[in-house]
């Protein structure tokens, strides 16, 4: 199977590291507002990915974490005047419902940051015994400039300076002004508690994770020091990962820390990127009330994951008829999913293994649903079924 390295800006041949279990990591969510689109899209891909692993025959074992803990949580907690980890809860719960909804399976863990705080510390530790991170005020930040290497993730999606790294950071949430940093570009590992917020011990005073710490200590606890997928949406490249990158692979001394990172495309709508800052939110549970979730799948599954699109209600409709020809080769069927098509099987699995192009492969299934219907094919019939459900469609 091929799949684009973000990393090497290339197809690559996928093969686990090791054996025939494929280690996957894929950012989870802030819990503090409602899933939309762009989420569903990043997960039901990796969702996705996962079915089609298992189908060629792999074992996989997928964890994804929850930043239980974060700025954004603290001040919609306040805004709302409910408690910060009421909130985060909640929000996750809704979060797990509506990806349980559009038929997303669960990771095997599904990592919470406030309970991982050991590992993270761990990992900070080493990183300032080995010179690439310093305490300051309180904090504990991660020294770019110590690290000759960083910014390799950057470089791949054509942040090649200096500048243009910290143009797009200071976009994404850094604080280029913090007096204690000694570089606008430093990140921070841990940070003391202010007053008023939670706080876990560490070995700095009471305080709670940076970001970017999470996810290495979470992969890194769960998977060991080197996996085979990494993945998020494309606006985590950088800054998150690269991020990630640098403390994971100077604590394990080992790289890289993942063989192969994906990134899903961003959902636009109104011709902007989705996102709540702009207010231009699709929410799946709002699409619920009027779609199938079949219906929402196929509509993301009809984008192909490394690509930006943007959600109009007709592709809703057009992927509603889809699902009802899929529903009536199934009910030709009956049962059967002894499929002997071996044709469509394998054009099939060149669409997949064409980078996981579930565009391709929907089109292929849905040209051949339209002739089962008309000739009642039952072996292609029994066939379409078979692979319709690779895809998490429930048929
Ligand atoms: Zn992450």
């Amino acid at each position: 199977m091929k799949l684009f390295n973000t990393l090497t800006q290339s197809l690559e041949e996928f093969a686990p590291l090791t054996d025939n279990t494929v280690r996957i990591y894929v950012c989870g969510i802030t819990p503090y507002d409602t899933t939309h689109l762009g989420h569903a899209f990043t997960y039901v891909s990796f969702d996705t990915l996962i079915r089609y692993l298992e189908f060629r025959g792999y074992t996989v074992n997928y964890v994804q974490n929850v930043t239980d803990i974060d700025d954004d949580i603290l001040r919609k907690a306040r805004e709302v005047g409910m408690a910060w980890d009421e909130l985060g809860r909640r929000e996750t719960e809704r979060y797990l419902r509506d990806m349980d909804a559009l038929n997303v399976r669960r990771p095997n863990v599904y990592a919470h940051a406030t309970q991982e705080t050991p590992a993270m510390i761990e990992i900070i530790q080493t990183l300032l015994a080995r010179g690439y991170a310093y305490e300051s005020g309180g904090n504990v930040y991660y020294s770019i400039k110590s690290d000759p290497d960083f910014g390799i993730m950057a470089r791949a999606i054509g942040l090649n300076d200096y500048s243009a790294m910290l143009t797009i950071a200071n976009e994404r949430g850094n604080y280029p002004d913090d007096p204690r940093k000694k570089d606008p570009l430093d990140f921070v590992l841990w940070q003391a508690q202010a007053p008023g917020e939670p706080a876990w011990p560490s070995p700095w005073g009471p305080g709670r994770p940076g970001w970017h710490i999470e996810c290495s200590a979470m992969s890194i606890h769960y998977l060991g020091p080197q996996i085979d997928i990494h993945g998020g949406g494309a606006d985590l490249a950088f800054p998150h990962h690269t991020c990630e990158i640098a403390q994971s692979e100077h604590f394990t001394g080992k790289a890289p820390f993942s063989r192969f990172w994906m990134h899903t495309g961003m959902v636009h709508q109104d011709g902007e990127k989705m996102s709540k800052s702009l207010g231009n939110l699709t929410l799946v549970s709002d699409l619920l009330q009027n779609y199938s979730a079949n219906a929402i799948r196929v509509t993301l599954l009809s984008h192909h994951y490394r690509y930006p699109w943007e959600c109009f209600p007709e592709d809703l409709q057009v992927a509603t008829e889809t699902v009802e020809l899929f529903q009536r080769v199934r009910a030709l069927v009956g049962e059967r999913v002894d499929g002997t098509d071996s044709l469509l099987h394998d054009r099939f699995i060149a669409a997949m293994e064409n980078d996981l192009n579930t565009p391709q492969a929907l089109f292929l299934l849905r040209q051949a649903a339209e002739a089962v219907v008309a000739n009642h094919d039952l072996n292609t019939g029994a066939e379409i079924v078979r692979l319709v459900r690779v895809l998490g469609l429930k048929v």
